[in-house]
């Protein structure tokens, strides 16, 4: 995986922290069978449902206190 973000690349542990605990989690679509998975989502880390594509959570510029 290849993360080229630099605008982003910084601390973020609260995010991190958040994203860590749903990936794995099943789909917030009632309909949908599929999994979140960690990946950038327009420029910011994220996870997505992998079948429907749903981002549940994003982060953006997170204050880590
Ligand atoms: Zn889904």
């Amino acid at each position: 995986m290849s993360q080229q973000s630099h605008e982003h690349e910084r601390d973020r542990p609260t995010g991190a922290d958040v994203l860590d605990r749903l990936a794995g989690d099943t789909c917030v679509q009632p309909t949908c069978d599929g999994t979140l998975d960690r990946q950038p989502f327009k420029g910011t880390d994220a996870v997505v449902c992998d079948d429907c594509g749903t981002p549940p959570v994003r982060v953006w510029e997170v204050a880590d206190d």
